[in-house]
């Protein structure tokens, strides 16, 4: 038994239609009865989180507060739901605000990939991933809330932390009793993706893969154990943050070699790292992956992009 398992604190497993497999939500049952991310929009997500709202004696119509980490479906698609039924106040970041609000950026995605002269087949397969994505989600506008804010549901005390990157506005909620509900920002079994994403503002592309990074170094610092969105309780954060930290180190120097050899467009060199992944239909995931890479490259001043040709290359 450890420290945390007296908090009132409870992992709400959520089966999904997802790659990701089974997402996590967290229920504390205290002063005020909070939901931690509320799993997507489907009649089987909302039965699981009834069956386990009545396993305490409670109904939905007893959630106070819903704290969201970031707006994926899988982590907000159901939100709206039961804030309708319980009068919940749903609290997330402006930055996530195109999330929440269910746009899928669709144009801004199109004439991204279609700078980088992405094949119209793997455009159109990416695209379609996005609109099937939309039935799991109801959009909303949560109460907005700031880096350094802070939440209670009575006894527990939770600071909120921007950590950007696998979403711009993806936060984490730091326990005072040391528990860090993390969102996608650090998971033991897979690491997560710094997604492509556009800054809600201005509309520009966001370095999410330096910006996930440094989320990264912040959590590795933080003492305590992680309740991730997705597997198991994380309790040697720094192990495991150092661990992702690491493997995006050695793929970074495995695209400079690559880069040695010739320069490359975005979609040859994904298509020379992960052409399984693509073939496996991730396509969207691995560019992310290796755009993330080029971003890190060309900020250290290693790698360069001919813009007439669209073609990164080694400097
Ligand atoms: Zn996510
Ligand atoms: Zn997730």
């Amino acid at each position: 038994m450890d420290k945390f398992s007296d908090l009132p604190v409870f992992p709400i497993r959520i089966s999904t239609p997802f790659a990701v497999g089974d997402v996590f939500s967290y229920l504390i049952i205290d002063e005020k009865i909070v939901l931690v991310d509320t799993g997507h929009y489907s009649d089987e997500a909302y039965e699981t989180v009834k069956q386990h709202l009545r396993d305490h004696d409670l109904q939905v119509k007893d959630l106070d507060e819903i704290w969201l980490t970031h707006g994926h479906p899988d982590h907000y698609g159901q939100a709206v739901k039961l804030a309708d039924r319980s009068g919940a106040t749903v609290m997330g970041h402006p930055k996530d605000r195109t999330n929440f609000a269910a746009n899928d950026n669709s144009e801004l995605f199109e004439a991204f990939f279609d700078r980088h002269n992405i094949p119209e087949t793997l455009t159109q397969q990416m695209l379609e991933q996005l609109e099937w994505l939309q039935q799991y989600q109801q959009p909303l506008e949560p109460q907005w809330i700031s880096d350094g804010d802070h939440l209670s549901s009575g006894s527990i005390g939770a600071e909120v932390c921007l950590t950007p990157g696998h979403a711009p506005g993806h936060l984490s909620f730091v326990t005072d009793q040391g528990i860090i509900f993390s969102g996608d920002l650090l998971l033991g079994h897979i690491s997560t993706n710094a997604l492509i994403n556009f800054d809600a503002d201005t509309g520009q592309r966001n370095k999410s893969l330096l910006q996930y990074r440094e989320s990264l170094q912040w959590i590795r610092k933080q003492e305590g154990v992680v309740m991730p969105g997705h597997g198991e309780q994380i309790d040697n954060i720094t192990e495991v943050a150092d661990h992702h930290l690491a493997e995006h180190k050695k793929r970074y120097q495995k695209i400079q070699q690559l880069l040695e050899q010739q320069s490359m467009s975005l979609i040859k060199l994904s298509q020379r790292m992960f052409p399984d992944a693509i073939k496996s239909g991730a396509i969207f995931l691995v560019l992310s992956e290796v755009l993330g890479y080029l971003d890190w490259g060309i900020k250290e001043g290693t790698i360069g992009l001919d813009e007439q040709k669209m073609e990164y290359e080694r400097i």
